[in-house]
């Protein structure tokens, strides 16, 4: 089936119908919430939808299950809590994606664009899709994709090909903004830091969420380890690890220890595995992606990277990956070194068929 491509996000205010009801979007701000904004939102979670939230790989958080109505009690809480703007033009365009456990004037200058961006009325036509990324100090952005990128650079910062002192970027990306069809097509470029586990430099701790899905009684669990272990605040990354900060080396065990099923190491094979909800929530899949994620990696499938996607859309993972399996009509094409929406190199496979398919060319030195 072709995809269906809707060329628009969901977010509180526009949400999306999936297999498993309406779905909304929470738009952290500078990618981050307060542990208490986080049981707010798990509150929402149980109270108004499925119990399930996602972890978006554009480091925003997915409520599931919701109704029509339900939806828009979400919205109204999330913007009495300050965690979305009131106007849902704003809300729409808001979509500024921030280096996580970025610094003081990181932060700063993304603040002053989203500002920016909510005063300028002339800016409500750009696509819902359309997104800011600001790359300073904190863990970069590696491999996360963006239309307009504010990259530091030195004691300034670089936005398209000039360059301009930090009080002049979040001007300079908006008046890139407003020429928006002229911007060359986006591209990822870098790749994710292992992010998971006690990083010392930081002090901070990463949970890596396995395909970026947990429940509202998991993210309880992190701001209660958040106020305990941390400073109370939890980093929201593209990169489907939520971490903590203001973590001390002392309670490093007691963080892993309490992490049930979030991934801790970074050797973790299901860190290097991307699957959508496919068939179980979403009316476009025809495959189980993610239970059959699971099944190639419990018969051995080791690649550098391996993408499950319900359908040629490839929500999950929009980069290319070593391995690329595209539903379709209840079989999987393959696609190597490519993209969900590549041509497959080879179509009509079962399960059965790539496990023994991937665990051979791994064999083989196909790694
Ligand atoms: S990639 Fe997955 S989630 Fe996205 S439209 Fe296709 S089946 Fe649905």
């Amino acid at each position: 089936m072709t995809p269906l491509l809707r060329g628009w996000c969901p977010d509180l205010f526009a949400p999306m119908q999936s297999g498993d009801g309406w779905l909304v979007r929470v738009k952290p701000r500078l990618g981050r919430i307060a542990a208490a904004e986080g049981l707010l939102i798990a509150d929402w979670a149980r109270r108004f939808g499925n119990g399930v939230i996602e972890l978006t790989g554009r480091g925003n958080l997915q409520l599931r299950g919701l109704t029509l109505k339900s939806a828009e009690a979400v919205a109204r809480a999330a913007v009495a809590a300050g965690l979305a703007s009131a106007d849902p033009a704003v809300e729409r365009r808001r979509n500024i994606l921030l280096s996580p456990l970025a610094g003081q004037g990181t932060c700063a200058l993304a603040c002053a664009l989203e500002c920016g961006l909510a005063a300028d009325g002339s800016l409500a036509a750009l696509p819902g899709k359309f997104s800011f990324g600001v790359d300073g100090s904190g863990l970069g952005l590696g491999g996360v994709a963006a239309d307009i990128v504010l990259r530091a650079d030195g004691d300034g910062w670089r936005v398209g090909e000039d360059r301009h002192a930090a009080d002049d970027a979040p001007a300079a990306a908006l008046l890139l903004a407003r020429n928006w069809r002229d911007l060359p097509r986006r591209a990822a470029s870098g790749s994710a830091p292992m992010a998971v586990g006690w990083l010392p430099a930081w002090r901070a701790f990463g949970f890596g969420v396995r395909f970026g899905q947990f429940d509202a009684a998991v993210l309880e669990r992190l701001c209660g380890s958040s106020c305990a272990h941390g400073d109370g605040i939890l980093h929201l990354t593209p990169w489907r690890v939520v971490l903590l900060s203001g973590v001390a080396q002392a309670n490093v065990a007691g963080l892993a220890e309490a992490a049930g099923s979030l991934i801790t190491q970074p050797d973790d094979p299901r860190r290097l595995v991307s699957a959508c909800v496919g068939r179980v929530g979403c009316p476009q899949g025809s495959v189980d992606s993610r239970g059959d994620a699971l099944a190639l990696l419990a018969a051995g499938v080791s690649v550098d990277s391996l993408h499950v996607s319900g359908c040629a859309k490839g929500c999950a993972h929009p980069s290319p990956a070593a391995v690329t399996l595209v539903g379709s009509g209840g079989r999987y094409g393959l696609v190597r070194q490519g993209r969900a929406g590549d041509t497959p190199q080879s179509d009509g496979h079962t399960v059965a068929d790539l496990a023994r398919l991937l665990v051979a060319g791994g064999r083989a030195g196909g790694r």
